[in-house]
């Protein structure tokens, strides 16, 4: 029997960790004292991308390598600060030749590659705001979002423009500008309508007069992932660099000559907190991977890179699972320090994975597109309990409330399940829902933001997800996470994924159906089904178990790897789909 909470013990901290949880400790931090590890602009002023990169260009870090490239055909590329910052302010020096100025939205759809970096650095460095998109959309969630977003400028690679937006040209009026490049890196061919990034480049000065911009001015424009509706633009501003250099270095512990890897996608608010700012901002190296998941690969990666932080996600860990623990063993990480985690709640199962496969427990951490940066975590000093969120970083303050009809709030004690509020504000808190002030407004009680998820502290501080408010289910009078069913129904040796709805039912409210997908090489029976409703019974008793079960051969997931719980709810009630732009593989 596993215990309820995996301990440290020196033998896990080969190096000092940053954070070292206390009261004194926290009394002590202050996100002024914090600020002295960025310098601000020569001028005055902040800009996200002069801190990432120009700061350490200038100083002794120049040499330093920031961006390990690996290239899909197996090929190799390191990228220090020093070129990382001349090679972005050609990028801001292309934009403003073409007339692009300060506050422009510049748009992203780009793989993991070095022109998602000199998109998005040089663009910051004019003044421009960012949206990435997820390279695997197709061309309507494009269009949708080029739209919403007023897109002037597109950067792409040849390949995407021709399959997924050239037909889209006419409908853009706003987008003025596409710059192209070739898939594999480098120039592209001539394409109509559009510019070759690279020949720009070329032709553009390496010098450049970082735009005057403050902590306050827009930067980012992260669409969410549209798990429970259409898909939300969240404005978050250059001050934000200040929660990305703490959180790096508190959470995901951080420290100067590590070898980070973010596996997140860029088109997700994960690849550009942590994928880019986080480890530029303090100076590591990072390891910048342009192909898919593939398990082999992956281990490959972690052993050949001598990964020291891995920042993932539980949709990646799943697959991992899925493909053995021999596999995984055949690798070695000795290098490996420390594993986390975001996006979704991370299944006890997977934690305790983590440590009994690769050697390091996982450690979950819990943001939103919304927060900018990670506000819970588990960090590299704490106990973990597996299956809890870990504890409010230094900075945050959280608590868990109740939301009267009123308008007014309560906050809650130890144990009792509500929404999950964090006192305002913070550096990387958004600014806006694009065209949506009331929504933005709706957020915001008092000195709280509320998140829209459920979520219940234990007395020891700890914080443990129920559910997203909208996906909680109301039965007989309890109220039902689906985190918690799920996780039941996958510690039985059969089940690779489950989902969990209400159902509208006269007697209860609401009765919990269970969908799950078998672990390959397992059929689907009605024993099997029974054998799971009896499973999920005694765990978690018969009111809170699920009634009704069904067998999917796999679960509707947002391109994030988030449970789309609605669909299954839509699905079954024979209702709309609603917005489906986020959804992978879409049937
Ligand atoms: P939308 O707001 O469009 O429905 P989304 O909320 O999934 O989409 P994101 O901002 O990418 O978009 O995801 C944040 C949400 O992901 C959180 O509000 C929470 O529900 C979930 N989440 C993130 N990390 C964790 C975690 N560690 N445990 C549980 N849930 C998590
Ligand atoms: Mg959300």
């Amino acid at each position: 029997m596993r215990s309820q909470i995996i301990e440290k013990s020196p033998s896990d901290w080969p190096v000092e960790p940053n954070w070292w949880d206390s009261p004194a400790a926290r009394a002590a931090f202050s996100w002024r004292t914090e600020a002295v590890g960025l310098s601000g602009l020569p001028e005055g002023g902040l800009n996200l991308a002069f801190e990432a990169v120009d700061r350490h260009a200038l100083g002794a870090h120049r040499r330093h390598v920031a961006l390990r490239i690996l290239q899909r055909d197996g090929g190799r590329r390191e990228i220090d600060y020093g070129q990382l910052s001349s090679l972005s302010n050609r990028f801001a020096t292309v934009l403003k030749n073409l007339g692009v100025g300060p506050g422009t939205r510049v748009f992203l759809l780009c793989g993991r590659g070095l022109e998602l970096y000199l998109g998005m650095l040089g663009s910051l460095k004019n003044g421009c705001v960012v949206s990435p998109l997820f390279s695997a959309f197709g061309p309507e969630p494009i269009e949708t979002r080029l739209r919403l977003g007023e897109g002037a400028v597109l950067l792409t690679s040849e390949s995407l423009y021709r399959r997924k937006v050239a037909a889209l040209r006419e409908r853009l009026p706003a987008l003025q500008h596409v710059l192209l490049y070739d898939e594999n890196g480098g120039p592209n061919t001539p394409v109509e309508g559009t510019h070759s990034l690279y020949q720009l480049l070329a032709e553009a000065s390496e010098t450049f007069a970082v735009a005057p911009t403050t902590p306050d001015s827009p930067a980012l424009l992260h669409f969410t992932s549209g798990t429970t509706g259409a898909p939300k633009g969240a404005l978050h501003v250059h001050g934000a660099a200040l929660t990305h250099l703490v959180t790096g270095k508190y959470a995901l512990d951080l420290h100067p000559d590590d070898i980070y890897w973010c596996s997140a996608d860029p088109g997700w608010v994960t690849g550009t907190s942590y994928g880019i700012f986080a480890p530029l901002l303090l100076g590591v190296t990072s390891v910048v991977d342009c192909g898919e998941f593939d398990a082999e690969r992956w281990y490959q990666i972690l052993e050949q890179e001598r990964v020291n932080v891995w920042y993932t996600a539980p949709t990646a860990i799943r697959l991992l699972i899925k493909a053995g623990a021999e596999l995984a063993r055949s690798h070695h990480f000795p290098q490996l320090r420390f594993i986390a985690s975001v996006g979704e709640p991370l299944n006890p199962e997977a934690v305790w994975w983590g440590k009994e496969v690769l050697g390091k427990p996982i450690h979950d951490n819990w943001w939103q597109t919304e927060t900018g940066g990670i506000m819970l975590a588990n960090t590299a000093a704490m106990a973990i309990k597996p299956g809890s969120m870990g504890k409010p970083l230094p900075g945050v303050e959280a608590a868990i409330v109740e939301r009267h009809a009123d308008g007014s709030l309560s906050l809650l004690d130890d144990g009792q399940v509500g929404e999950l509020a964090l006192k305002q504000p913070w550096p990387s808190l958004f600014r806006a829902y694009l065209g949506q002030e009331e929504r933005y407004r709706r957020c915001f009680v008092g000195a709280w933001y509320l998140s829209g998820d459920l979520a219940r502290r234990d007395a020891d501080g700890y914080y443990w997800f129920v559910g997203r408010s909208d996906d909680v289910i109301k039965s007989a009078g309890h109220l039902i996470g689906p985190f918690e069913v799920e996780s039941a129904l996958m510690e039985h040796p059969a089940v690779a994924e489950a989902a969990v709805i209400g159902i509208p039912d006269a007697l209860l409210g609401e009765m919990v159906k269970a969908f799950v997908s078998l672990k390959s090489g397992v059929e689907p029976s009605p024993q099997l089904q029974a054998e799971l409703l009896g499973h999920a019974r005694k765990r978690l008793g018969a009111a809170v178990a699920p009634k009704e079960l069904a067998f999917l051969p796999s679960l509707p997931r947002t391109r994030s790897g988030k449970l789309m719980r609605r669909l299954l709810k839509a699905r079954e009630l024979g209702l709309p789909e609603g917005d489906t732009s986020t959804l992978e593989n879409p049937l």
